[in-house]
């Protein structure tokens, strides 16, 4: 089938309700359409997922969607099917299945009735699976989150280093690679992991103008510094990440005390008291969370007015996803971290206990995290270039969203933060 031949603003209108495409949409669904490799680079909740959604509903066969996570698997097959009549439009491949189950799946994908299958990696390994599906009709195989791929991306899955070898086998099935990990390194890794060089490339770019960057140094007056800012934003929603479960209780008990209204969240907590407080910071009961970076993912509150890092984060990756949770709906998000050398250190003592290779990785990245927090020169304009994009500091857009760009510091103050 070729792109030409289907309206695919029709088919976006028919099975998503939506009239227009975003960003870079319209171009990633013709290149699927047309058969190529593909290679997706969009921010978190740039609509990556309708990018493959689409031309798996319009094209014969099935589409094997790989991704890392069973709970975002089991979202995306429940609103495919509220889009369509038949359930069996969509379905989950895992071991959880029994064996009626799968023998409906089977029967659902053999029918050409299924559009969407998502498996785990390590589904997709077993030989009872993967001989199944080397006698069907695939589409296409999409990688979501492929920057599970490389050592250099913040979620490194092993298993996912098997895909290509996988996907071989079921014949010459294009391939389309989906990540939000902008950074020249892992994008090259994803292409040669998946032996997909020739694969047409749709970047879209990484900048939020709406977002203020800040860095503060981090002095003992850190906490009644956290306060005033929260003060200032009064009943406006924010998040503070903490490195440690036990700084995350203690600022959320200084916060509460000092009459804000916040509540803690990180993995040391039983699932019942994390939903609880994430309802609550979500329905609006409460201002701030206070949590480990376990708070976060898959979050969608467009109101976030501000993200604050008590800790410098362990790479500009993980900066750039979590203050991302500031300002989605385009309105202020202030993006503020503290930074002392000491926390630099800290992480280092971490990471020294972990395999040479994965140490040299972590020291790599966490010298860029340093050297953004030290910077004088326009922040955004050093994110962006850490993720391969030039911005320009002068017209580029949100180019006065950021501290140095407001209030350009003297040499003597620059080197002052950085011996203290
Ligand atoms: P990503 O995987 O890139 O983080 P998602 O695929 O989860 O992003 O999409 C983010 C949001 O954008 C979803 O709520 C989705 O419904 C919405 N969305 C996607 N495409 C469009 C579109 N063309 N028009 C309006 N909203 C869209
Ligand atoms: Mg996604």
């Amino acid at each position: 089938m070729n792109s030409n031949e289907i309206d695919i603003h029709k088919e976006l209108k028919k099975y998503f309700g939506f009239s227009q495409f975003k960003g870079l949409q319209e171009q990633v669904i013709k290149s699927i359409l047309n058969q190529e490799n593909t290679f997706v680079i969009m921010p978190t909740g740039g609509g990556k997922s309708l990018c493959y959604q689409l031309p798996a509903l319009v094209q014969e066969g099935t589409a094997i969607v790989v991704s890392p996570l069973i709970a975002l698997m089991k979202n995306q097959v429940d609103a495919i099917r509220s889009l369509s009549s038949e359930n069996g439009v969509a379905h989950v491949l895992n071991s959880s299945l029994t064996k009626t189950e799968i023998t409906q799946v089977k029967k659902d994908i053999t029918s050409g009735l299924t559009k969407l299958l998502y498996v785990a990696p390590e589904s997709l390994t077993k030989e009872e699976y993967v001989s199944f599906l080397k006698n069907v009709t695939i589409s296409f195989v999409a990688i979501d989150e492929a920057h599970c791929i490389s050592e250099w991306g913040h979620d490194f899955r092993p298993e996912y280093r098997n895909l290509k070898h996988i996907i071989k086998q079921l014949g010459d099935v294009p391939i389309i690679g989906l990540t939000a990990t902008a950074t020249p390194k892992v994008q090259e890794d994803i292409l040669k992991n998946l032996d997909m060089s020739d694969a047409t490339t749709f970047k879209a770019s990484f900048n939020r103008p709406n977002l203020y960057y800040e860095v503060r140094t981090k002095t003992k007056n850190i906490e009644s510094d956290i306060i005033r800012f929260i003060k200032q934003h009064k009943g406006k929603s924010g998040i503070i990440y903490c490195l440690s479960r036990k700084k995350v209780e203690a600022i959320a008990e200084v916060l509460q005390v000092n009459g804000i209204s916040a509540v803690p969240y990180h993995a040391g907590l039983d699932a019942k008291t994390r939903a609880k407080h994430q309802d609550m910071f979500l329905m609006e009961d409460v201002d701030v969370v206070v949590a480990t970076i376990a708070f976060g993912m898959g979050i969608d509150k467009p109101d976030v007015r501000f993200v604050i890092h008590h800790d410098i984060p362990k790479s500009l990756e993980s900066y750039y996803q979590e203050t991302g949770r500031a300002g989605r709906d385009g309105g202020e998000g202030h993006c503020l971290a503290y930074y002392s050398y000491k926390d630099v250190e800290k992480l280092e003592k971490f990471m020294s206990g972990k395999p040479v290779a994965e140490q040299e990785i972590g020291f790599a990245l966490l010298q860029e995290v340093v050297a953004y927090a030290e910077t004088s020169m326009s922040r955004r304009r050093f994110l962006l270039h850490y993720f391969g994009e030039e911005f320009d500091d002068v017209n580029g857009d949100g180019a006065d969203m950021d501290d140095n760009i407001r209030n350009p510091k003297t040499k003597v103050e620059a080197i002052d933060q950085v011996v203290q």
